[in-house]
């Protein structure tokens, strides 16, 4: 058994109580054995989703492959959405979140930009925190962007549903709004997340050398004359905006070792989603170089319109592949405690917390690969 940080004593036994909830951990030694259930293989509990976008679940097999971010984004724009009957968009995302739940997870970290994707959560029996995603580069545009995403997340609380104000990325949302979002969010103890450094057309758009994101405003119609290019990385040019608080950096294919250590210094969790990168990119991170970080790394699938499935397993199957500098058990960690922890839902999920259900799942290793034997509760 893993606890979401360390294997059990072995012979220790779980007891769970007719509702599902765990009562305690005890020793074998100091149970009946005809009402012990043995399981082959390594328990843990449920898994953590920390970033998906349940909302674009319809856009599955729409979107070519391996076309890079500022392409993905016009293939995304230019999508008959208009055309999408809010049925197909309903009927996609429950199919999504049933999904997840087949897969073993139990809690998700969820994008949302606009409220498509509530009544499935309602109904949902994950747990979901939705990250309300609000963008706009033209800091002129701060307050209307605000209020725009604070007017979705009071009709989420209105819900009974959990959330917070989240930045898209930080080529498409300004540092004035990514301060105002940062500091709301402070001031309520919510956690946020970014996008960041998903392509190395970002770092070139804040160098100031061709990129294809002008590419894609000068298509857009916008004009971006008045931006400045700031010269350095883009997590340079954001980080200081995040003070101490619970901020995911999803995707980090593009971070260099500074930028790494930059983000590691303000506490920053670290969520790979390798399956998307493969998918618009064809490019992973260089996991190597968050060997130190192995308590703040966590994983998300992204949506459906950049991977074929939603299975946090495959995604961390990726890293289990492609680097050597994490364990097993870091791997499961970063699975269940971290993840939890990224969201701020350690007291609910990620570890054998006792008077709470936080998911059992049964997994094994077949062929140097994770796979989920069966969900136990
Ligand atoms: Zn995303």
């Amino acid at each position: 058994m893993f606890d979401g940080k360390q294997y059990l004593p072995e012979a220790s036994v779980l007891v769970v109580d007719s509702q599902n909830k765990l009562k305690e951990i005890v020793t074998g030694s100091s149970i009946q054995k005809d009402k012990i259930e043995f399981f082959d293989g390594i328990i843990t509990p449920g898994f953590v989703n920390t970033h998906c976008h349940l909302e674009l679940s319809h856009l599955k097999n729409t979107i070519q492959k391996h076309t890079g971010i500022p392409e993905f984004g016009k293939q995304m724009i230019t999508q008959p959405i208009s055309g999408f009957a809010k049925e197909k968009i309903n009927e996609s995302a429950v199919a999504a979140d049933n999904e997840m739940y087949a897969n073993g997870i139990v809690a998700v970290g969820d994008i949302s930009n606009g409220d498509d994707s509530f009544k499935t959560k309602q109904n949902s029996k994950l747990y979901y925190h939705t990250f309300v995603e609000v963008l706009g580069l033209n800091p002129v545009n701060q307050t209307a962007m605000f209020d725009f995403g604070l007017a979705i997340l009071k009709k989420l609380q209105a819900l009974n549903l959990f959330g917070s104000i989240t930045p898209h990325a930080p080529y498409s949302t300004s540092l004035e709004l990514i301060k105002s979002i940062a500091q709301y969010d402070k001031e309520n103890s919510l956690p946020l997340s970014i996008h960041n450094q998903e392509t190395e057309e970002e770092t070139k758009f804040f160098l100031g050398i061709e990129n294809d994101f002008k590419k894609l405003y000068d298509f857009l119609k916008l004009d971006i004359s008045w931006f400045n290019a700031p010269k350095c990385s883009s997590l340079q040019y954001y980080i200081d905006s995040f003070s101490e608080q619970r901020t995911i950096l999803v995707h980090n294919t593009f971070s260099n070792k500074k930028d790494v250590q930059l983000a590691a210094n303000k506490n920053c969790f670290f969520c790979f989603c390798p399956n998307a990168n493969l998918y618009i990119e064809n490019k992973l991170p260089d996991f190597n170089l968050f060997k130190e970080h192995v308590n703040t790394v966590c994983f998300g699938t992204d949506s459906l319109a950049s991977n074929d499935e939603l299975n946090i397993l495959a995604e961390a199957n990726i890293i289990l592949k492609n680097t050597t500098v994490f364990t097993l058990e870091n791997v499961l960690q970063m699975l269940t405690y971290n993840g939890a922890v990224a969201l701020k839902l350690e007291d609910k999920f990620g570890s054998f917390i006792l008077g709470k259900n936080p998911g059992l799942n049964l997994v094994n290793v077949e062929n140097d690969k994770l796979k989920l034997i069966k969900k136990i509760i």
